[in-house]
């Protein structure tokens, strides 16, 4: 193990200091309601003395519309998982937060995978691929991309 690791862990508070143990950075953990497979960027002790953790939704191990961060993941809403299998896609398709965004203030839509924007018209060829978002319950409107 790394010696800077181990100073780095040891000037952790206590409570931290176990949620590593529990939850080593070096590990693929997959979030269990979107299924999405993550890394950890940071352990976070919350005001009200709780602790979650910041992850990476990474598109080395998913197909994402766009890699992100997520704050305030509580522990057991992870588990340890496998690497993508070999006949899995992965990557991100790039779409920029704030069509994301749009799309969810709208209440649902399609983004294009060739574009980077909002499904319109002119993307109606061979070649363009909609991208649907947030069209069904918040848990599965994102197709888990
Ligand atoms: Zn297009």
């Amino acid at each position: 193990m790394l010696p800077d690791f181990q100073e780095w862990r040891a000037e952790r508070p206590p409570k931290i200091q176990a949620l590593i143990d529990q939850l080593p950075p070096w590990n693929l953990y997959r979030l269990k309601d979107s299924n999405h497979r993550v890394t950890i960027y940071a352990y976070d002790e919350e005001e009200d003395g709780t602790c979650s953790l910041q992850v990476i939704v990474d598109c080395r191990y998913n197909l994402v519309i766009a890699e992100r961060r997520v704050f305030g993941i509580k522990p057991e809403d992870l588990e340890e998982c496998d690497l993508p299998g070999k006949d899995e896609t992965v990557g991100s398709l790039d779409i920029p937060l704030n069509v994301i965004k749009t799309i969810h203030d709208q209440g649902g839509g399609a983004a294009c995978s060739v574009c980077k924007t909002i499904w319109t018209d002119t993307c109606d060829t061979a070649d363009h691929i909609p991208i649907p978002m947030f069209q069904n319950s918040p848990k599965s409107g994102e197709n888990n991309v």
